[in-house]
This record gives structure tokens, sequence and C-alpha cells, in this order.
């Protein structure tokens, strides 16, 4: 496990790493028909690491020709149960001990902690795929109770072939989320990484062929949302796409389905999760603690980040103090130091962006309290910015309403648990809350009232596989996770047979 390698010796694995940079198509790896590849750049650097094949439509066409095809062979469709649980089980194993190279190559592809890409990413990935491989033969369908006459079967069963568009903050945790269910399912899949973290995904493929997923069963199409991402969500022969990323995406995607075919779409959007720290907390320590690593994780790119701190006014100042003690010592550094807590920001571009909300909270008259600017470390060439915090934030400012994705903290005060409940709905989106407080009447009215897919009660950012994940409102619609993920996968069949005589 790299968590138990030096820096030293994470340098020089990286430095020998092989990079698989091609798309993943009917059971082999093919560069784009076009022949373009595109760069793939270390953010930690701002170095190109690789290029990456620039899968566009009739890449799109070939992968989609090649899931259908084997789906209809039925080798995997219609493979018995226990016989998916084994090839599944087999996959996440592979993935388990290959787990060093990969989340090397997830450390350096979007600049996150080797220390959570070995110790979160990587493993949380492979329990999930096995997760499902373990449950999918302990599903039983159903029969209607209709009376004598009839016997009505429903029947749940895989819809053909699904389209994975995944973002870059947990490239391979997040594409995992959806392969797990898709082939548990029966489905065949076809994953469009990021373009900004291609690497693990295209990785997989290899691993998924050898645990006995047949071909074409599992693709991968690199490449840009605009191409590759636009021609699977237009697609005639695609049956649903499964997407995880912005707001902004998942309504093309909406567009996409409604003028071509009609396809399946969930969606897992963004977030601006209140996190709503009560005077009566058990433990404001913890309460602060638990909120500073709930913006400062992950550089702050999580979907379900506590962007906003919500705290009644007679505690603010000491869990403030508290979160920016905690923060200072969540200094960004090299991504590769098993001793980094917080890593490079994706790209330049949502370093800017970062930025540039830094700047509208400054001008909007929030009070910058800690942070607040790119920071140069050894690699100068990286894209690093310092946890930053905010107090005296308005909810209506630009800062509290618009997700920034990035380790920005919005800190509002309020006077009560009723007031914090209006501040924390006042948003278009519905990811993730948290309440903390002693009291468990209040514990319940604030979670119920909370429009949100989770709500935390004194703790944040917890839970497991077997709990679903995703949104109300604009943070979109299906779950992950769970065996409600298996919804998305399948159709429901009734089977009406009438019983003569
Ligand atoms: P994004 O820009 O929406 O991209 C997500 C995926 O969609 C990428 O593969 C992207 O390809 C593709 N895409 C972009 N434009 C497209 C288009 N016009 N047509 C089809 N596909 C297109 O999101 P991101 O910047 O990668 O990730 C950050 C966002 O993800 C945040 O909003 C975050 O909240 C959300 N997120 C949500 C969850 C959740 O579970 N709810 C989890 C993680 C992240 P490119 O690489 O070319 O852009
Ligand atoms: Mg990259």
């Amino acid at each position: 496990m790299s968590a138990a390698l030096s820096f030293d010796d994470l340098k020089s694995r990286a430095s020998t790493l092989r990079f698989h940079n091609k798309a993943f198509i009917g059971g082999t790896y093919v560069d784009a028909a076009s022949g373009k590849a595109f760069d793939c750049v270390n953010p930690a650097t701002g170095r190109v690491l690789t290029k990456v094949a620039e899968c566009d439509k009739e890449d799109v066409n070939r992968a989609v020709k090649a899931a259908r095809s084997a789906f209809d062979k039925g080798h995997w469709s219609r493979m018995a149960p226990a016989q998916r649980k084994k090839r599944l089980q087999k996959f996440a194993d592979l993935i388990d001990s290959h787990s060093t190279e990969l989340a090397l190559l997830e450390t350096l592809d979007m600049g996150k902690p080797i220390r959570d890409s070995s110790k979160i990413d990587i493993p949380l990935s492979a329990g999930c795929i096995r997760w499902y491989g373990e449950a999918i033969d302990k599903i039983y369908d159903e029969i209607a109770p209709t009376g004598a006459e009839a016997v009505s079967l429903i029947r749940r069963e895989p819809l053909g072939v699904v389209a994975a568009v995944v973002p870059w903050n947990f490239p391979l945790l997040m594409a995992s989320w959806k392969i797990g269910p898709v082939l548990a399912a029966g489905n065949s899949i076809i994953v469009k990484p990021a373009e900004q973290s291609p690497l693990t995904a295209i990785r997989i493929a290899e691993l998924a062929m050898e645990a006995g997923i047949p071909e074409g069963v599992f693709n991968v199409v690199p490449g840009f949302g605009e191409t590759a991402g636009q021609a699977l969500g237009r697609h005639m022969d695609v049956d649903a796409v499964t997407f995880t990323g912005s707001a902004e995406v998942g309504k093309f995607f909406l567009r996409y389905a409604g003028e071509s075919n009609m396809k399946r779409v969930s969606l897992e959007c963004g977030g601006k999760t209140p996190n709503i720290v009560l005077a009566d907390a058990p433990d404001l320590d913890a309460a602060a603690t638990a909120a500073a690593w709930g913006i400062f994780f992950n550089q702050g790119e999580v979907c379900n980040a506590g962007s906003r701190l919500i705290v009644e006014d007679s505690i603010k100042d000491r869990v403030l103090d508290k979160v920016m003690e905690v923060g200072k010592t969540l200094q960004p550094g090299d991504p590769l130091d098993p001793g980094t807590k917080m890593g490079a920001i994706v790209d330049q571009t949502q370093m800017e962006r970062i930025l540039g909300y830094i700047e509208a909270g400054k001008k909007e008259g929030a009070k910058l309290r800690m942070g607040g600017s790119r920071v140069r470390t050894a690699n100068d060439g990286g894209f690093y910015i310092e946890p930053t915090v905010f107090d005296q934030v308005d909810n209506r400012m630009k800062i509290a309403q618009e997700e920034i994705f990035g380790p920005v903290l919005s800190t509002i005060s309020v006077k009560d648990a009723d007031e914090a409940i209006r501040v924390g709905n006042d948003t278009i989106y519905g990811l993730a809350a948290a309440v903390w407080t002693r009291d468990i009447n209040k514990a319940f009215k604030v979670a119920g009232a909370l429009r949100a897919g989770v709500v935390w009660v004194n703790c944040f950012d917890h839970g497991d596989i077997s709990s679903p994940f995703g949104g109300f409102k604009q943070s979109g619609f299906g779950r992950d996770k769970s065996l409600h993920a298996l919804d998305k996968y399948t159709e429901l069949k009734t089977i009406w047979i009438h019983v003569g005589g």
C-alpha cells in the first residue's frame, strides 16, 4: 500500500509509472479514430504527464456498437447473477491489488493527496464494486398478489447500454458508484471520464477484462464533454446516461435525451451544503474540526463540501476560531508527500475560478478571515490555494449561493434553529446538510425540514455504500450507492400469465 511508502519511494515510483492513455473499446485499447490526443496535466506541477486519446462522435459510435453487441450476445447480460458476482469480486480484488499504482495515477492526474487516494478513493472504489457483486445474487423478483386467475411476475431487466459521464474530483470513486450497479444488473457500460482525470478509468478497463468481464461490456471513451459527452447524451442507441457533475451540464443531458431517444437520465449534481452548528451542539470543538475538514478535504472539490457554515450567533466566534486553527494545519503541499493533507487544485481554470469567487466575496463585503490567495510551493508551476475562511457572509451573496468547488468557507450567523433552516434551504441545491445539537427533538425537526438527500446529525460527511447518496432540487435525481441505485439501471417488466381452467 502506498500509505506505507515514503515520499522518496512514491516519487521514484511515479517517475517510472506507465500511463495507459488510449480508449478502451470492444475489449482492446485503441487510439481515437481521428488520431487526436489531448494533454493530460499534473496539477501539482503544471506539466504534461501524457497525451490521451481524444474520442469524439465516431469513437462513441464504435463504443456503443461494441456495448450493444455484447449486451445482445448475452454473455454478461444473461449470465447467472452468481457468476457475475464472482467476476465483479475478482475485478474488485484486482483494483485492490493494483492500489498503489491506481492511487499514484489518481494523485498525479488530479492533485489530491496520496494519503487520500490510497486510503479513500481506491479502496472505496474496489469496495463499491465488490458490494454490488455480492448483492446481485441475493435480490429476488416479485410476484404480484393478483388472485388465482393469474400469475403476475414483476421482473427487473437490465436496460442495455448505459453511459456513465463522470467528474474529476473523485475520478475512480464516482465512476465506481456507476460501474458497480450498472454491471451487476447486467448492462454494458461506456465510461466517459472527465478530461482532467482520465487515467484510472482507462487503467481499470484492462483489469475488468482480466476479471472475466466479456469484451464490449466495459468501455472507456476519454475526451471532451462537448464532443464525447454530448455524443453519448444524444446517441439513439444509448439506453441511459448516469451523470455526476455540475448542474449546468446535468441540464444539457436532459435536453440531449429529450432531443434524441428519451434515454433514462439520472443526475448527481452540485451542492451548497449548509453545515448548521447550534449553540447546544454536544461538542463545539468536534463540530468546528469537522467543519474545517468538511470544506478543506479534497481541496474543497467535493460536491457535498460544507461550504456554508451556518452558526448560532452566541457561539460563532468560538467555532470560527477553532475552524481557523484546524485550517492552518491544512496548508497545501505536494500531493505525493504522504504528509500532505491538502493537495493541488485540479487545473488552472478551476484555480482561477476559485480565486474569482474569493474576489467576489471581498467585493460583496464579506470579511476575509483567513487565506484567500494562490500558494507557491516547491512545484512552482502547480495550482495551489490556501484554506480560505469568510465571516459575515450574507446568504444572498454569490459566495453563499454558487458552488465554488474550492477550499472556501462562507460563515453565516443566525439567531436560532428556525433561521438556520430557512437560510439552509435558501439555495437551488439540496444535496446534503448537517446539524449539530444535543437536543434529539431539535435534531429531528431540523433534519426533517432541510431539503437535502442526506442530513448528518452531529457528524459531517459520514456514510457508507449501504446508504443512498444524491440530491433534492437542482442537485439532481436518482441515487448512487445502496440497492436503490439498481433502480436506475433496470426496467420493471410485468409478465402476466393467465391461469386457465
Ligand atoms: P462538469 O463540468 O459538469 O463535468 C462533468 C462531466 O460532464 C465531465 O466528464 C465533462 O467532460 C462532461 N461534460 C462537460 N460538458 C459537457 C457537455 N456539454 N455535454 C456532455 N458532457 C459534458 O463537472 P466537473 O467540473 O467535472 O465536476 C465538478 C462538478 O461535479 C461540481 O458541480 C460537483 O458538485 C459535481 N459533483 C457532484 C457529485 C454528486 O455526487 N452529486 C459528486 C462529485 C462532483 P469534460 O471533462 O470535458 O468537462
Ligand atoms: Mg490531469
